[in-house]
């Protein structure tokens, strides 16, 4: 519509009508972790829920979730059907992750009965849960209804995403402001709580270097609040801002060297206190973090083997590639734009 700003149009876009199944989870799958330095299986739960509130509002630049999500807020029944659903493929595994397509604690996504209901199916069981919360939810009362019924760790994890408030309002368009992450991770720090943080790298409107920089002066920043900083390198979601610009040209997914870059000197920086990890989601592909797609694999490899043993000397060697030049060439040619 003419004179509607384009962020606007997006979010209205990408919400979904009503949907009438909410007893099913949006997804459920077991995946490679690690605990205490050692690897070991995950299990992890997407539910699906009204989602994220700022998503259908206008929502952040890279973010598509809102299409995974109900379109309406979900009964109490339904959420509890999907978690019943979801702990049928429970296999033992002892990190559980549960997440939403926004905020686990926000209590019109999911019932505050089902925080503890949640927390206690885990009891004796796993040894770590997790879930994600935007930082205005976290709060004693609801960190109490998780650990009064789970006397493992609880994790929190934050999407924090940048620790420059120009970036973060700017490029990513967070509702909250950095201020308000930080003060969530010392909060979750008193209450006894494992506070994790995810870190965007390479938001749109920064160039390759500009990235690369801000997410290293974020894990400077975050690191002595957070126990976990995982870097998050922005893939292509539906319906998003990025994905417009992406597809007009506009817009590259970072490179793995850029990522590699990250790891390598991030982890000097955090030292053996805090674990850097990235998981990237399509990695290796147009869509996410990559590079000429020939050498892809073996830098992924790398990267997820640092992830899980948090030692990055596999990447640190791993073998270069002729597109390396290419990466450099186009970061310094970058850099002379106005
Ligand atoms: S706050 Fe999180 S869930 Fe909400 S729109 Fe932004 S990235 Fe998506
Ligand atoms: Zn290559």
């Amino acid at each position: 519509m003419a004179g509607r700003p384009e962020a606007l149009t997006v979010a209205l876009e990408r919400k979904p009508a009503p949907a009438r199944d909410g007893a099913t989870p949006l997804k459920v799958w077991h995946e490679k972790e690690a605990l205490g330095g050692e690897p070991c299986d995950a299990f992890v739960v997407i539910l699906r829920t009204s989602g994220c509130y700022w998503a259908h509002t206008r929502g952040c630049t890279m973010c598509g979730y809102a299409r995974e999500t109900l379109g309406r807020e979900a009964t109490a029944a339904e959420i509890s059907d999907q978690v019943g659903q979801a702990l049928r493929e429970y296999r033992g595994e002892p990190y559980v992750k549960f997440y939403t397509s926004g905020s686990f604690l926000d209590p019109h996504e999911v019932p505050p009965s089902m925080w503890g209901e949640v927390a206690h199916a885990f009891e004796g069981k796993a040894r770590r849960l997790l879930v994600e919360s935007l930082p205005e939810f976290v709060t004693a009362d609801s960190i109490a209804a998780l650990k009064s019924r789970f006397s493992g760790e609880v994790e929190v994890a934050l999407g924090l995403e940048t620790t420059q408030e120009d970036v973060l309002q700017k490029a990513v368009t967070k509702v909250s402001t950095v201020q308000e992450y930080l003060d969530a991770a010392r909060r979750l720090r008193d209450l006894g709580v494992l506070p994790k943080a995810y870190l965007l790298l390479k938001p749109p409107f920064l160039t390759e270097r500009h990235a690369i920089e801000d997410t290293l002066l974020s894990i400077r920043r975050s690191k002595d609040l957070f126990s976990t900083i995982s870097v998050n390198p922005v893939h292509i979601q539906g319906g998003t801002l990025v994905e417009r610009l992406w597809r007009r040209g506009l817009y590259r997914p970072p490179w793995l060297w850029s990522l590699r870059e990250v790891l390598l000197r991030g982890k000097e920086d955090v030292g053996t206190g805090v674990r850097l990890v990235s998981f990237p989601t399509s990695g290796g592909n147009t869509r996410g973090v990559h590079n000429c797609l020939s050498c892809d694999g073996r830098v992924l490899r790398a990267i997820e083997k640092g992830a899980i043993t948090q030692d990055y000397e596999a990447l640190q060697n791993v073998l270069s590639c002729t597109c390396q030049e290419q990466w450099e060439w186009e970061n310094s040619l970058e850099a002379l734009a106005p």
